[in-house]
């Protein structure tokens, strides 16, 4: 299942080109309005740190720097979603609709019963559209996900799934506790089940190389996966990484040199995929390193800018 691919996303009315699939335009298309997503906190956990896969995680993870403020931390899922919306109203004017995302940690990672419970707290507000659920390929199983086909009937509902990586070397060498297989074996059962997927990867693992990098392009273009979400590999304190890194600190990506790999990825990868994020962003008294610009927005200019120079744009180089 893909979107259909149509040229009206790779045009502007203004006749610039589109230089990426932007989510804030495939939002806007999809429902003609402002949607906005809202970041809540379910308290579930992860297999690769309770001990059933693993303890201490994946070796880049700090949960601490995607999850809510702390004073959120103690509130039900059915508050958040209530504080959250009044707060994000009060920001963005226009935003009418919201869909709630679930993040840090997996949020699957519990019983079907329980899931119930906290999925219908987060859906039960009026304003809420849907929910955007991060989890591990494996935390998910067949009942699980026959739950979330009934569900995105009436919802809009869309895995983010933890893939980070195609390379299985690499897989080991993070800690992630799961295979590339469990990673097809999950986008095979949610596709069977038209369950849109929002794939995430991470640029710059340890172990990884340019090309193998690019090639997982490729491998997106073949696979069920509707969105991505791409982020550079960045050192954060309280982190296996961290510790690694002030053991031997090892290169990371210059912002250009970033630029220039997602540039060439985007051109790769189909056009109808949409792009949900492009930078990896953690809060300042956790980032190490790289270092770059803090603003999201400013970095986003800068590789408009880019691309532009370069005449580079999503699908450039894509054929069926
Ligand atoms: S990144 Fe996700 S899967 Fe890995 S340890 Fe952290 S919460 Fe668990």
């Amino acid at each position: 299942m893909k979107w259909e691919e149509t040229d009206f996303y790779r045009f502007r009315n203004d006749g610039k080109r589109v230089r990426f699939f932007r989510y804030v335009d495939f939002l806007k298309e999809k429902y003609g309005e402002r949607i906005q997503k809202l970041t809540v906190l379910t308290h579930m956990t992860c297999p690769n740190r309770d001990g059933s896969k693993g303890v201490g995680g994946c070796i880049y993870c700090n949960n601490d720097s995607f999850a809510p403020p702390a004073h959120l931390r103690e509130m039900t899922v059915g508050d958040q979603v209530e504080r959250g919306i009044v707060a994000l109203r009060r920001r963005y004017v226009k935003a009418k609709k919201f869909l709630v995302y679930l993040q840090a940690y997996s949020n699957t990672y519990e019983s079907l019963p329980v899931l119930e419970k906290i999925y219908s707290e987060a859906l039960a507000h009026p304003e809420v559209i849907g929910l955007a659920i991060g989890t591990r390929p494996d935390c998910l199983d067949e009942r699980k996900m026959d739950y979330l086909k009934e569900l995105n009937q009436q919802y809009d509902i869309t895995i983010e799934l933890g893939i980070e990586s195609f390379s299985d070397e690499c897989l080991r060498r993070i800690n992630r506790g799961h295979d590339v297989a469990t990673s097809l074996w999950a986008l095979e059962e949610l596709d069977k089940r038209d369950i849109p997927v929002c794939a995430h990867l991470i640029a710059g693992l340890p172990g990884d190389s340019r090309a193998n990098f690019l090639e997982s392009a490729k491998q997106v273009n073949q696979l069920p996966i509707h969105f991505l979400k791409l982020h550079q590999l960045h050192v954060v304190r309280d982190t296996k990484l961290f510790e690694e890194f002030l053991e031997d600190p090892f290169p990371l990506f210059e912002k250009e040199e970033y630029f220039d790999l997602i540039a060439h990825f985007l051109e790769d990868l189909n056009p109808s995929i949409v792009i949900q994020r492009l930078f990896g962003e953690a809060p300042e008294h956790l980032i190490v390193a790289p270092l770059w610009e803090k603003n999201l927005s400013e970095l986003l200019y800068q590789f408009s800018l880019f691309q532009e120079e370069r005449d580079s744009f999503q699908g450039k180089n894509f054929s069926k």
